[in-house]
């Protein structure tokens, strides 16, 4: 059987989907029901009416994310609706879940208006400990998370755009680190100029990288700024819009250190990788296909050419398991009001860092017992290795409560033994 028919009889094995509900306390009694429900419910509620803090000790808000959705750019397939997002909603859950125990509520929201999508989780506000916007389509995608982030006092993330953004962010410090290159010189070009593009150069900034030496092009080319001035771009793009000569993806490329792909697969040539400067990174992230294949792109060159991909199959998977789990835990654990620029660089320095370790014998073998060593092959850590749980939760914890994001603190070095037990 191929994958998909796997995939439909996984799903529709009894009971449907591949998610419920289940109790955390005892429910045998008659007792233990009036505690549960009412009429012993009351108490709890009244603490909480006095304080609303107290939700997070009386409630599961505390350990309970929204997926939230309205299926307008789902995965590679595009604007599907609400209805048909759900099992990919479900399965973000089943990650959350597996990856850093944290439960989740999937919201499949039938709105296209960013405003209205808006106004609908801000009610849901007082159910959840986080909300992770997924699979929005872009530029409505940025709206929605910029007025979420005013108006709510949870951490609101996209994460087709931070995950993408925080994962790469990671692999380019590392990769920078190999070529030996310092990330304030390196001249970046991206292919693609949507949710995760835009996201991921604001993030590269972040990190170090200088705006003016990034180039965006879009399905027109290079987004100059004539073509900004001519009004054809919207407010995302023009924000990168460069002082240059109109040209295409073969321009830009031309000389620089960085290719982001984050766009359509195989638009990218031998001869396009070949212009590049010397020991060129290339993160061709275009799923399924990337905009060059890893074997074409090595192929390209005699010198290092240090590449990741969007695919399990080749090395250096920007996967966002890597990230969202793991930020979502330490946010959740800080009661975190926001996801912030501080605790997303410090996501993406504990995952390059993480990766120049030596890796555990349980990971080598997960992945077929060949060695894996810092370098080309590897910048980022593999997303089954249990270190990155204990890594990056504390280090986003310790992010939030530095920078005024937290609002209980915790002892970091009692919080990484209680992840690692
Ligand atoms: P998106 O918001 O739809 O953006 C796609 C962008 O690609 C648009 O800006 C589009 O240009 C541009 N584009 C289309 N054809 C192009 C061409 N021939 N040359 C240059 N640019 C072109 O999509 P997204 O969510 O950002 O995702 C983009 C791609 O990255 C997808 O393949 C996705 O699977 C992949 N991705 C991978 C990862 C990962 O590996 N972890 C994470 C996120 C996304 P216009 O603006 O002119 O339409
Ligand atoms: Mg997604």
């Amino acid at each position: 059987m191929g994958l998909d028919e796997d995939a439909l009889e996984y799903h529709r094995m009894e009971p449907s989907g591949k998610i419920e509900i289940s109790t955390t306390k005892p429910t045998n009694t008659q007792r233990d029901l009036s505690l549960a429900y009412s009429p012993g419910v009351a108490a709890p509620c009244t603490e909480i009416a006095e304080s609303e803090a107290d939700a997070y000790t009386y409630t599961a808000k505390g350990n309970l994310v929204g997926v939230v959705s309205n299926g307008s750019a789902v995965l590679g397939l595009g604007d599907i609706g609400a209805q048909a997002s759900k099992p990919v909603m479900e399965g973000k859950g089943v990650l959350f879940k597996r990856f850093a125990d944290i439960d989740v509520f999937d919201i499949e929201l039938d709105e296209a208006d960013p405003d209205k999508v808006v106004e609908a989780i801000k009610m849901m506000e007082p159910t959840f400990g986080g909300i992770n916007l997924e699979d929005i389509k872009a530029p409505g995608c940025f709206t929605i998370e910029e007025r979420l982030r005013e108006e709510i006092d949870i951490p609101v993330f996209h994460d087709d755009q931070h995950g993408t953004a925080i994962i790469s962010g990671a692999a380019l410090l590392n990769a920078a680190d190999i070529a030996g290159k310092s990330l304030e010189e390196l001249e970046i070009v991206f292919s693609g100029a949507g949710a995760s593009a835009i996201a991921t150069a604001r993030f590269y900034v972040s990190l170090g990288c200088r705006k003016e030496n990034i180039t965006m092009c879009d399905s027109s080319g290079i987004i100059t700024e004539a073509r900004a001035e001519d009004g054809g771009v919207n407010e995302y793009k023009r924000q990168f819009a460069r002082d240059v000569p109109e040209g295409g993806l073969a321009d830009a490329m031309e000389g620089a250190d960085v290719f982001v792909g984050l766009s359509i697969g195989g638009i990218v040539s031998q001869e396009m990788i070949e212009s590049m400067n010397e020991n060129p990174i290339v993160f061709a992230m275009a799923n399924p296909d990337p905009e060059i294949s890893y074997e074409d792109a090595k192929e390209a060159r005699d010198d290092t050419v240090i590449m990741a991909t969007g695919r399990s199959d080749y090395p250096n998977q920007v996967n966002n398991v890597l990230g969202f789990p793991f930020i979502f835990r330490g946010a959740l654990d800080v009661r975190a009001t926001e996801i912030n620029e501080a605790m997303k660089v410090a996501c993406a320095e504990a995952l390059a860092d993480l990766a120049r370790q030596d890796v555990p014998d349980a990971v080598v073998k997960a992945y077929g017992d060949d060695p894996i060593q810092y370098g080309p092959e590897y910048i980022i850590p593999k997303p089954v290795d249990p270190r990155v749980l204990f890594r990056v939760a504390p280090a986003i914890a310790e992010a939030a409560m530095e920078s005024d994001a937290a609002r209980a603190e915790i002892d970091l070095e009692e919080y990484e033994e209680e992840l690692e037990a």
